[in-house]
């Protein structure tokens, strides 16, 4: 069999394809930068290959998951649409590459609709408290970690920084809950479904900067548990201070968050407390 043919599925499974919505990708920063080939191959072999197979069925529509790691250290906030791109390592390379990959698909073939949507921080869980996220081994971002030491399975979180030019020294981020996340993608679709839209960035943020300290706080409320906390210095690569400009998703996706660290925090709380260990037994995830 060809590679092209082997992306047609057997003729028993009979379905069409209206869009894709593409959230799959490896996203740890530090091991991207131990294993860049993994993160490359990944990353940017898995999207050109689901991009192959998107059009050798017709489906010529994308929503990708693209981050806010693509503007780098922004020389000002909020960072809009337009602001200047880096990346600071291979993880942030991959999202840039394939924003790229995306812009060159649609420059050639203009019938392709598609919409990168740059997340900022997504915390949170789903209210029920039965939907979660389970990082395997060490979490890499602030907020499971905290959830983990919150539940007794980490003894502190480590605060990278807290000389930077911030409310209280620490760094500050965009944390949107991934619930306000999810509606974002239904508003994409939403935009898909217009006439032209070519290939088109949405900031999916809150435009609220909160700092690492703040939101330790805000979850030592919601879970009325002490986190413990060590300072270290900053970590490479991090930047000082980043928040979304939402207007334009505010205005041609008709899309706002609504909830606020609070919100976030009392439901990583419900599905933490509910979930200590994750979808696994005490002992399947470090
Ligand atoms: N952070 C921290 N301790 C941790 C993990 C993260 O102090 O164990 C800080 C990190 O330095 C940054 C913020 O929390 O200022 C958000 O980091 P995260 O990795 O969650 O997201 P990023 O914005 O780096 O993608």
């Amino acid at each position: 069999m060809t590679r092209e043919a082997s992306y047609f599925l057997p003729s028993y499974f009979d379905a069409q394809f209206d869009a894709v919505i593409h959230f799959a990708g490896l996203k740890a920063v530090g091991e991207s930068a131990q294993k860049p080939l993994l993160y490359y191959n990944n990353n940017l072999i898995g999207t050109i290959t689901l991009l192959e197979v998107m059009a050798a069925h017709g489906c010529k529509k994308l929503v990708f998951s693209s981050s806010a790691t693509v503007y780098g250290w922004p020389k000002e906030v909020p960072c809009t649409e337009e602001f200047p791109l880096s990346a600071a390592n291979p993880y942030g390379r991959t999202k840039l590459t394939i924003e790229e990959i995306c812009r060159d698909v649609h420059r050639a073939e203009p019938d392709w609709k598609i919409i990168l949507s740059r997340y900022f921080n997504p915390v949170g869980a789903h209210p029920s408290g039965y939907i979660g996220e389970d990082p395997r081994g060490v979490p890499n971002n602030l907020m499971p970690f905290i959830q983990q030491v919150a539940v007794g399975r980490r003894p502190a979180l480590t605060i990278f920084g807290n000389d930077y030019n911030t409310v209280d020294g620490t760094g500050v981020r965009d944390f949107i809950h991934v619930v306000d996340l999810a509606d974002g993608h239904i508003a994409a679709l939403l935009k898909l479904e217009e006439a032209d839209i070519g290939c088109e960035v949405y900031n999916l943020g809150t435009g609220k900067g909160t700092s690492v300290s703040e939101i330790v706080r805000a979850f030592e409320h919601a879970s009325g548990k002490k986190i413990p906390l060590v300072k270290a210095g900053r970590r490479p690569g991090d930047a000082e201070i980043v928040y979304a400009s939402t207007e334009k998703a505010e205005r041609e996706l008709k899309w706002k968050a609504k909830y606020g660290i609070d919100d976030m925090c009392r439901d990583q709380w419900n599905w933490a407390s509910k979930n200590p260990y994750g979808y696994g037994p005490p002992d399947s995830t470090d």
